[in-house]
């Protein structure tokens, strides 16, 4: 039963907007949330009502909602040059310089960067790079690409292949050859008397045993996060990366690391793949890469990947691939700031802050109703459980984590419910006060589903 007024925002929300992920039951029930504008990590609806954002948007908005300086280089790139392409052999100043930069910070001595408008559009990318390299060097049947389950990668339909999750059946999804190895999640995977390090071998053996059924030379690429997030935020077991690596590397199969989430500090180090200690072929950038204030993604290849595709085009004489905003100059400009601002202070910021949400998170982890506390640096999830011994979850048609979402937006808090887990992932602005007020909100409304539901 729908409550709100007639031509309230939330009615007119309703009747003209088609959403995507999103539980129709709770927009039904409550309507959406309509926003105007922030102020630092809150989020300001119609209403006035404020939101401290637990997830710093949808991941990205790293610097908040009202930085100065990010608005004030956007404002300065529209009044000098207000949009472009880079096609034709043309592209801006400051395209080229974020190329220049993107390189310089990544973990590569040398390499390319190729502009999308997402993160999808990344991944899509990427595979169209390897498909059309596979042909080049008369392999054509390299084409499988290698991801895990509950990894998210997109939602375009290459991008949407590479997920592992099952919600893409509807769409009759995804396309053959896109094979899901298991979650390296030790806690949920792992079998009765299995130690991490034997479930990491288990992981290791799995891909061996899948590329030598396969063929080695079938597969493109193998595909991961370093820590996953929109599967429920999921850290890979201990020693997983340095376990996997070197079986790509044997079979000359490229790591590319979808690092959409985890790039630009959120694990604390710059990029995942530097917090988890392996060295990619190539990344998969978005969201922080311009803190959110623009969309943007980017393909950045590492060296080998880079001399091979930039051979393979050249005999050709052309990349038949690119967006009409690929490389946006106030998109380049805005991602410079950004850069800039991670660089100078918002990293350090965020290192400094992980200690207090990890305590958070770990001291409402002994809830009853708390199964694990999991994440890595500025990421976090709390799953919930029916049982904690046996960790059996609740019953599907009690919508826990929604309920908690909802319940915390009830209390001012805004976090994201993932499976039956709520997920952190706070803004790097911040402030110590602001973190403890966002674990008060949260234990609140727990305790407040839990005695209803448990
Ligand atoms: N890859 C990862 C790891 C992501 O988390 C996401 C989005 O959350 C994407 C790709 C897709 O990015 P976008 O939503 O910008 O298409």
């Amino acid at each position: 039963m729908k409550t709100f007024a007639p031509n309230s925002w939330e009615a007119r929300a309703d009747a003209h907007s088609f959403y995507g992920f999103t539980d129709l039951p709770s927009v039904e029930r409550r309507g959406m949330v309509v926003l105007t504008h922030g102020e630092g990590p809150y989020v300001i609806d119609v209403h006035g009502n404020r939101y401290l954002d637990g997830n710093a948007g949808l991941w990205n908005m790293v610097a908040g909602f009202d930085h100065p300086e990010m608005a004030a280089a956007a404002k300065a790139q529209y009044d000098r040059f207000p949009g472009y392409h880079s096609f034709f052999g043309r592209m801006s100043d400051q395209t080229v310089m974020l190329s220049e930069k993107l390189i310089e910070v990544s973990p590569f001595e040398r390499g390319r960067v190729f502009y999308t408008n997402s993160g999808s559009e990344a991944n899509d990318t990427m595979v169209k790079m390897l498909w059309f390299l596979g042909r080049a060097e008369g392999k054509p049947q390299r084409t499988k690409i290698l991801t895990r389950k509950n990894g998210y990668h997109g939602v375009t339909v290459v991008a949407s292949s590479m997920t592992g999750k099952p919600y893409n059946e509807v769409f009759g999804l995804p396309l053959p050859g896109f094979i899901h190895l298991t979650c390296p999640h030790y806690w949920r995977e792992g079998q009765d008397g299995e130690s991490e390090a034997d479930f990491t071998a288990r992981m290791a053996q799995e891909l061996e045993d899948t590329i030598a059924r396969e063929g080695a030379d079938t597969i493109a690429a193998f595909v991961a996060e370093p820590v996953m997030g929109a599967g429920g935020v999921i850290p890979p077991s201990d020693g997983y990366f340095q376990a996997v690596a070197p079986i790509l590397k044997k079979h000359g199969i490229p790591l590319v690391a979808d690092e959409v989430i985890c790039g630009f500090g959120r694990t604390g180090e710059m990029w995942g793949s530097q917090t988890y200690g392996f060295m990619p072929d190539a990344i998969i950038s978005s969201k922080a890469l311009t803190a959110g204030y623009f969309p943007m993604g980017a393909v950045i290849l590492g060296p080998d990947l880079s001399d091979r595709l930039q051979a393979a085009v050249e005999e050709i004489e052309e990349f038949p691939h690119g967006f009409t905003a690929s490389g946006h100059p106030v998109g380049c400009a805005i991602a410079l700031k950004a850069i800039d601002l991670i660089e100078n202070g918002l990293l350090e910021q965020a290192r400094g802050l992980i200690p207090q949400f990890e305590a958070g998170l770990n001291r409402l982890a002994e809830m009853d109703n708390i199964g694990e506390a999991r994440g890595k640096g500025l990421m976090g999830a709390l799953e919930a459980v029916k049982d904690k011994a046996d960790k059996t979850p609740f019953d599907g048609s009690l919508s826990v984590s929604e309920r908690i979402a909802n319940t915390c937006t009830d209390h001012g808090l805004i976090c994201r419910p993932l499976g039956q887990a709520i997920v952190l992932c706070p803004a790097f602005v911040m402030t110590p006060a602001q973190m403890d007020e966002m674990f008060e909100r949260l234990e609140v409304s727990l305790k407040k589903v839990f005695a209803e539901v448990a």
